[in-house]
């Protein structure tokens, strides 16, 4: 049975008031918050397990080794991944992204080269491939939407040709919400004998992923977005490309032996993660992971959608609203604007009343341009988020149109 107020009761950060109001947190698509269990996960492994993961033979860093490779393994059976070797601890999705456009970029994209990506692409997909533009003399092509916010599948299949060497898509639109059909267009890109990298940052919340399933090449997500801890992301790749490709950074932990006529690199997945890796984090993101398989993705996801239509209803109802992502495949995203109020004005002015939503371009700058806007306001639900919340939010957005009317 899936419990709100149980669930809200996870989240000490919840009870927080702001300018005197209960906080209503609505910015869920840029960070979730994070239950107890992981901060007490956390705090446990400093006060009783912290030392130094892999080269230890004393008791607190083999309990440290183990705990940080049983967290890659948890990942691995999270998303289904064949082989806990596939998955790469990062920072967060955007150095997952950087280390593929770094290493597989060096290794097989030539002069001449092409990649594809979607018009709604985060700039964590954007600007990695950007900066390879300056060593490699590539193409970016882009798959543009329609007027809901779909893909264009027809436009996509069109851009590939014989110098495509790399597709890389959002799963999830951080601005749209629009799910995007990626198994199929993964499917399309294998069939012209071309890679696929998902950025899963924002399906990983709310959908469930199984990489051999969508049989992605690459699959990037964040921590922080899935009740996690910051500073932790995960790339999963498919050995094949992963052991073909060079290592990213150099260090300790990435080798097998060094020597200054010459240096071995370790195996799988240690050739991508050098130096001290955040063992603390892993193991906590293990423990995220235990709670929203606790409560149920497929719970959180349809208590997540059930806020997001009756939402979406309830501000359609406002004179001037506008609602940017309409796709019938949608996540928990609503971006808007309201005629002759700016979104900051409005972002401001919803915190005043409790409301904690994002506003402006999400990093997603390309798409507000092809939308022909600057910004947006962004609500965005978790599984802590209640319909009194979403009540709430509505007439806190209708109060402010109020104020400009
Ligand atoms: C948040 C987000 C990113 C970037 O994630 P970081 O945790 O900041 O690295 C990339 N892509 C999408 C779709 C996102 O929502």
């Amino acid at each position: 049975m899936f419990d709100v107020e149980k669930i809200r009761e996870d989240f000490p950060i919840l009870s927080r008031e702001i300018s005197g109001r209960p906080l209503i947190y609505l910015d869920n698509g840029a960070t979730s918050q994070t239950p107890k269990c992981v901060v007490d996960h956390i705090a446990d492994t400093y006060y009783r397990v912290n030392a130094n993961v892999h080269r230890g033979v004393h008791t607190l860093s083999q309990e440290a080794t183990d705990a940080h490779e049983a967290a890659r393994r948890r990942v691995q059976q999270f998303i289904g991944a064949g082989s806990s070797s596939e998955v790469i601890f990062t920072r967060g999705t955007t150095e997952a992204i950087n280390l593929v456009a770094s290493s597989f970029g060096d290794e097989f994209l030539h002069d001449g080269d092409e990649i594809i990506l979607t018009v709604m692409e985060h700039h964590a997909n954007i600007v990695p491939w950007q900066l390879l533009q300056r060593r490699r003399n590539i193409k970016l092509r882009v798959v543009p939407i329609d007027e809901r916010g779909d893909l264009n599948v027809d436009t996509y299949k069109s851009l590939f040709n014989g110098h495509t060497r790399l597709v890389g898509v959002a799963h999830v639109s951080n601005v749209l919400g629009t799910i995007n059909p990626v198994r199929e267009m993964i499917a399309y890109a294998h069939a012209q004998g071309v890679p696929v990298l998902v950025d899963g940052a924002q399906a990983v919340p709310h959908l469930r992923v199984n990489v051999q399933e969508l049989d992605a090449d690459f699959y990037v997500f964040s921590a922080h977005k899935v009740y996690g801890p910051t500073g932790i992301g995960v790339l999963y790749g498919k050995e094949k490309w992963l052991d073909a490709m060079p290592p990213y950074q150099g260090g300790g932990e990435m080798i097998a032996h060094v020597d200054f006529s010459g240096t071995t690199f370790g195996e799988l997945p240690f050739k991508f993660e050098a130096g001290t890796p955040d063992y603390v984090g892993t193991s906590a993101f293990a423990t995220a992971l235990d709670y929203v398989d606790h409560i149920g993705l497929e719970s959180i996801a349809a208590h997540e959608n059930e806020l997001l239509r009756y939402t979406t209803d309830r501000l359609q109802d406002i004179e001037g609203m506008r609602i940017f992502g309409t796709s019938e495949h949608k996540s928990s995203v609503i971006s808007f604007l309201v005629d002759g109020i700016h979104h900051y004005d409005m972002g401001m002015l919803l915190d005043k009343l409790g409301v904690a939503v994002r506003t402006g371009h999400h990093c997603a700058q390309p798409l507000m341009t092809s939308l022909g806007i600057e910004g947006t306001v962004r609500a965005s639900f978790a599984a802590y988020n209640t319909k009194a919340e979403a009540e709430a939010f509505v007439a806190a957005v209708k109060r402010v149109v109020q104020m400009f009317r």
